[in-house]
């Protein structure tokens, strides 16, 4: 209800607000994401992959001087009427989020205020500075009015809606400062920050030079640097005609690659595998689970004595009186 009470009063700044709100500011890291020709380094600090939270957090000198006025701020805006405990935890939950303090710790507060913090905690210090507020802040200060007999005026109940408006004109105030030290204060420093990012996208389309299509390589300069002396305006009209030519031929170079390429398969030949019939078996006789014959060697006392040679030499397969006998010995009720 605060929220969008508050939206309507920066009706004007409906863009900054929606890309405040969700995220979606286009800050260095996040245009570093769609196109690398821009190095995402914070322009204040020149921290790499700048983000939404480090609008707010950043180290650089401007940053701190943001961050105290805001705090005095909110101590002239809210310190007449608010509960003087919501307006502390307001205050060390912004410098939490700022990386100025620590979070505030449930036991220095009475318990009624736990839920808040917990709720606010799990909700995200870093929503405050986008108007997203726990519901627990307007119970809190309506039974601060009950005990301090306090009958507010319509105004004192928007005190909300007007702390949600106020930290949103003081973002987009920061996004504006920030935006000066990325793009320049005044004409020339302007001007040379152009230069800066129109040399950073050539560097960046000379980078695909290697990428490109053989008839395309003839829209380049011998070098980089020697297209590089040109005039801005000749640059910029360079980047505007050959750029999305360039992408394009880039695009084009490796759909042709891969179509020119034949299949891993057509390097070989292709085998076919036919099934064998499997011959048929015997059925195995009696024969075939007798164990070898004994050979009875002369020289010996004993008639089952094994003698390897008369083994490997003896080939019947008809039953001698021996095997009858090795069978009998087996299976004495056999009627053979
Ligand atoms: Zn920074």
């Amino acid at each position: 209800m605060a929220f969008s009470q508050a939206s309507k009063r920066h009706y004007k700044k409906r863009r900054f607000l929606t890309k405040h709100c969700f995220r979606l500011q286009p800050v260095g890291g996040r245009l570093h994401q769609r196109d690398p020709k821009y190095d995402g380094q914070c322009p204040n600090c020149l921290r790499p992959q700048e983000d939404d939270d480090h609008l707010f957090c950043c180290p650089a000198p401007s940053r701190h001087s943001w961050r105290f006025d805001v705090k005095l701020l909110l101590d002239g805006h809210l310190s007449s009427s608010l509960d003087p405990l919501l307006l502390n935890l307001l205050q060390t939950m912004l410098l939490a989020f700022f990386g100025d303090g620590a979070s505030p710790l449930p036991a220095q507060y009475p318990p009624e205020y736990h839920h808040l913090i917990s709720t606010q905690q799990s909700i995200g210090y870093s929503q405050l500075v986008r108007g997203k507020f726990a519901m627990d802040w307007n119970e809190l200060q309506a039974t601060y009015w009950t005990k301090n007999h306090h009958h507010p005026s319509h105004k004192e109940k928007q005190w909300l809606v007007g702390l949600i408006s106020l930290l949103f004109e003081q973002s987009h105030t920061l996004w504006l400062h920030r935006n000066e030290a990325c793009h320049g204060r005044d004409r020339i420093s302007q001007r040379q920050a152009e230069r800066v990012h129109v040399q950073a996208e050539i560097r960046s389309l000379y980078s695909l030079r290697h990428l490109v299509q053989a008839e395309d390589q003839r829209h380049f300069y011998d070098s980089v640097e020697t297209h590089l002396v040109q005039p801005v305006r000749q640059l910029k009209d360079w980047i505007q005609l050959y750029g999305p030519l360039i992408r394009y031929s880039v695009r084009q170079a490796c759909t042709q690659a891969v179509r020119s390429t034949p299949k891993m398969t057509t390097y070989f030949p292709r085998i076919t595998i036919t099934p064998t019939t499997p011959t048929p078996q015997p059925c195995p006789t009696l024969h075939d689970y007798m164990l070898p014959l004994p050979q009875v060697h002369h020289t010996s006392s004993n008639p089952y004595h094994w003698s390897n040679k008369a083994k490997s030499t003896h080939t019947s397969t008809t039953p001698t009186k021996y095997s009858q006998q090795r069978i009998d010995m087996l299976w004495p009720d056999h009627p053979g």
